[in-house]
């Protein structure tokens, strides 16, 4: 499997740090607003990844943060009236109903910055006994930028060229620092802001570090993809390279992953510019699902221009899919009950279907090729749509009915009725249930018999069985 790291600037062959497995870390949004549909741009990419991954057969752990600490979520709160916990409160929930609208799979662990505070403290303190880091009279802390002598490295820029930068930024700046690259790791608190006690002032952290901890507490010092947006890219990644790299004295992150724009009118989408859609506005206008389809029809690191008659062609493009595959179901429910098995012929066509499985995969195992991977998904439906008829067997229309439904997942796009996907799952519940009595676990038993009454679902133990039916 390929990638493209930012890093080297080189397609590399992926090789996990631990056999079998992959550390990933992805930036998260910070919660301020409803998240636009350019900040899912990240999610639903770095979701698509980390499902081929799984899909490999990969255990991903996979830890998004939540940025729950900034002037931006402070100023709100201050034009609300309220405490800014209660905003990121919000948004952190907002953002979550939105991402399971997108079908974006919940982390393995979406850590708070306000949560891993301690953490910071110990790698501040860190930072300052190895040297790398400095308190100023007023509590700031700053990284010592220029000791760390690979920086720059993940960004391409040399020190030069980002001297001639800040020093713009510093003239009409108050700052303080004792060299104009060194950014801020601890800063003291503001009138009537959230703050934590530190051994150098009461404040806040610095937006950087908080990743850099986060990732060293769930996924530890080295971790395999690092990924975000391109505008991370400097200088908050380089930022956590360096902060991480001379805390912790190893490689960071292997491999760096970015995705390249939403624009709308060839311009980024952003809220500062005002020239978004929140997820939320553009899900009344369209169902999600096409939204998903329509950001993984272009390859992550191009720009992806967001306008309606795009859209309307994504929307085509699935309605495709969808067609090709309720045509199989439809075959399914009106079978006459005689021809079961499959016949040698069907065989030969099914073993064919193996060969678009093959370019899906060859396309996903090239960097993420999500473009070329549902060109392989169209070629599939062609052949499907003319390899089916009445005439069929059951198992064959089911075999080519789960090809569909294997592709697709792997984009997170769902074919399944919903009420197919609910029985499947009542159903592993059941099973789960009857393992757990067997083994005498009735705690567990009694949980999962109160998660289906949540669900609506009503058991009943019958002498035939377990029973279930809709309350
Ligand atoms: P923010 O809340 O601004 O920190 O953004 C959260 C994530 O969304 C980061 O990974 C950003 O790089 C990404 N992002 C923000 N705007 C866009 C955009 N227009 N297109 C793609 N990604 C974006
Ligand atoms: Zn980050």
């Amino acid at each position: 499997m390929k990638i493209y790291n930012t890093l080297t600037r080189k397609k590399e062959e992926f090789i996990p740090l631990e056999s079998g497995k992959v550390k990933m870390y992805v930036c998260g949004p910070t919660v301020y607003n409803f998240i636009h549909i350019g900040n899912a741009r990240p999610m639903v990419v770095f979701d698509t990844v980390r499902r081929y991954f799984e899909y490999k057969g990969y255990e991903v752990n996979y830890v998004s943060n939540f940025t729950d600490v900034d002037d931006k979520i402070i100023k709100k709160a201050v034009e609300e009236g309220v405490e800014s916990s209660v905003i990121s409160k919000r948004y952190i929930e907002e953002c979550k109903k939105d991402m399971k609208a997108l079908n974006v799979k919940s982390a393995t662990k979406h850590p708070l910055a306000t949560e891993e505070i301690d953490g910071m403290l110990e790698m501040i303190k860190n930072l300052i006994e190895k040297d790398f880091a400095y308190a100023k009279e007023d509590g700031t802390v700053y990284f010592r930028t220029r000791k760390f002598k690979e920086y720059g490295k993940l960004s391409h820029k040399n020190l030069d060229d980002l001297q001639t930068g800040h020093r713009q930024i510093q003239v009409s700046g108050k700052e303080d620092k004792d060299d104009e690259l060194d950014f801020v790791l601890w800063k003291p608190k503001k009138e009537g802001e959230p703050f934590w006690e530190s051994p150098w002032c009461e404040g806040r952290p610095g937006w950087h570090i908080e990743c850099s901890v986060m990732a060293k507490k769930y996924l530890g010092d080295e971790i395999d993809i690092h990924a975000g947006g391109e505008d991370l890219i400097f200088p908050h990644h380089e930022n956590e390279i360096a902060q991480s790299e001379a805390a912790n004295g190893k490689l960071f992150a292997r491999y760096w992953m970015h995705n390249a724009f939403l624009n709308i009118d060839n311009v980024k989408m952003s809220k500062s510019a005002g020239n978004f859609f929140t997820v939320r506005e553009i899900s009344e206008r369209y169902d999600l699902q096409v939204i998903r389809f329509f950001m993984l029809s272009a390859h992550y690191r191009s720009p992806l221009n967001f306008s309606a008659s795009l859209v309307e062609a994504s929307k085509n493009g699935l309605d495709r899919i969808i067609t090709a595959y309720k045509n199989i179901e439809y075959l399914l429910e009106n079978l006459d009950g005689t021809k079961t098995e499959m016949t040698e012929q069907e065989r030969k066509i099914w073993d064919k279907t193996q060969e678009y499985v093959q370019k899906f995969e060859q396309a996903m195992e090239d960097d993420f090729n999500t473009a070329d991977a549902i060109s392989a998904i169209f070629e599939l439906v062609k052949y499907s749509n003319t390899n089916i008829s009445s005439e069929n067997s059951k198992e064959y229309l089911e075999a080519l009915k789960e090809r569909f439904i294997q592709l697709s997942d792997i984009l997170g796009i769902t074919l399944k009725k919903e009420k197919e996907s609910l029985e499947q799952e009542v159903e592993a519940l059941i099973e789960e249930r009857q393992q757990a009595r067997k083994a005498k676990n009735f705690q567990r038993a009694d949980e999962i018999r109160n998660q289906l009454q949540q669900m609506g679902i009503l058991l009943e133990d019958t002498r035939e069985g377990v029973k279930w039916k809709r309350i």
